[in-house]
């Protein structure tokens, strides 16, 4: 049994803890929190050790009557991987500090590929992070991308793709970001960096990208189009695409027409949070013309990357060779379909 952190309680954070304790493999012994609000009044009632990440920050705590283990310096002598899911850049500082105690870390998407030296997707790159000790989980969106272009890839290989990212404003618990009345292209220039960062994990791929962000919370949305080396059935490309892991194709014709109907069926499905691991496409979006596949997808931004995180975990602690069993056993363990 490995014992893992978790350094930062956030979004991501919360999900991660969630998703190790319900291995057999593996399990939470602390988790850290900067500020003693309500998450980390959560994080205690939920049962998980909490951690002062800013250990001059103690009093904080002791004055909102959040009780305490210690501090993060404690945390780190007792974990065998740390998975930091603190806010963007934060990170790679504190991979400083992990380097020091000689505890392996496990990085989001907001830390640049060049601050951490290795990327990571369980279904392009697994065996390449096979003992690492600093590895990058890559973003939401990269790990969409990749989740339904790796099976295309392998069934009739990539010439190049083109891929038009339709970005929520914000998660639905941020308040201080937008845009709220506005289309953004962002960045407004192009390509924009989801392309790079895919080839961080497929790494041949031709892909160039282009971004908006729009006024919703609710998910992130993809528009591709891709050129390919052989030419499929429409049918071969669904067939594919519903038997690839991770992956759920929803139909609009039977109410799943827009991103707020796939997250209240995701609500329906009784997930904790109402959280959406596997990565929506719509069937009806499947296209095939001059050799040439189109289709659209959906990202819950909060928590596609997080089985991620637990394969990324057995990768790196050595515990698990192949990533196909990895996939599975997460799979199982969290309720996640295929
Ligand atoms: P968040 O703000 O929801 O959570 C970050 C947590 O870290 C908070 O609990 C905060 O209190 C804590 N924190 C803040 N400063 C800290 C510090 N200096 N040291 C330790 N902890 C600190 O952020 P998030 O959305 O969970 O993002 C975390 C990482 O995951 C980022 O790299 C982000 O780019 C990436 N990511 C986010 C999303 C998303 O849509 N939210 C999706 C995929 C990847």
């Amino acid at each position: 049994m490995k014992s893992v952190g978790v350094n930062g309680y956030g979004t991501i954070g919360k999900r991660v803890a969630d998703a190790v304790s319900c291995q057999d493999d593996m399990k939470i012994v602390g988790v850290t929190k900067r500020t003693p609000d309500f998450e980390a009044q959560m994080a205690v009632q939920n049962g998980y050790p909490l951690y002062i990440s800013a250990p001059e920050r103690e009093g904080l705590f002791e004055e909102a009557g959040i009780s305490v283990k210690g501090t993060i310096n404690d945390l780190h002598d007792m974990v065998d991987i740390m998975v930091d899911c603190t806010p963007e850049g934060i990170g790679a500082q504190n991979m400083e500090v992990y380097k020091e105690k000689g505890i392996k870390g496990i990085f989001q998407g907001g830390e640049k590929q060049e601050a951490i030296g290795h990327s990571f997707n369980s279904f392009t790159n697994f065996k390449d992070a096979w003992g690492a000790d600093y590895v990058r989980v890559v973003s939401c969106n990269t790990t969409g991308l990749c989740r339904t272009l790796k099976p295309i890839d392998d069934l009739c290989g990539i010439k190049k793709v083109r891929a038009v990212m339709v970005r929520r404003g914000a998660d639905p618990g941020q308040v201080k970001k937008g845009p709220i009345n506005a289309i953004v292209p962002n960045p407004p220039t192009v390509p924009s960096h989801h392309g790079p960062d895919v080839q961080t994990v497929m790494y041949d791929l031709n892909i160039i990208t282009m971004a908006l962000l729009v006024p919703t919370t609710l998910m992130h949305q993809h528009n591709l189009m891709v050129e390919l080396e052989s030419v499929p059935s429409i049918d071969e490309v669904i067939d594919t695409l519903e038997a690839t892991p991770r992956v759920m194709l929803f139909e609009a014709n039977r109410g799943a027409g827009s991103t707020a109907e796939i997250m209240e069926y995701a609500r329906e499905m009784g997930r904790p949070r109402s959280d959406l691991f596997e990565i929506a496409v719509w069937k009806e979006s499947i296209n095939v013309d001059e050799g040439e596949l189109f289709y659209m997808q959906a990202i819950h931004q909060e928590s596609d990357v997080v089985p991620e995180n637990v394969d990324c975990i057995r990768a790196m602690l050595e515990m698990e060779e192949d990533p196909d069993k990895s996939i599975t056993k997460t799979n199982k363990a969290m309720g996640i379909v295929g």
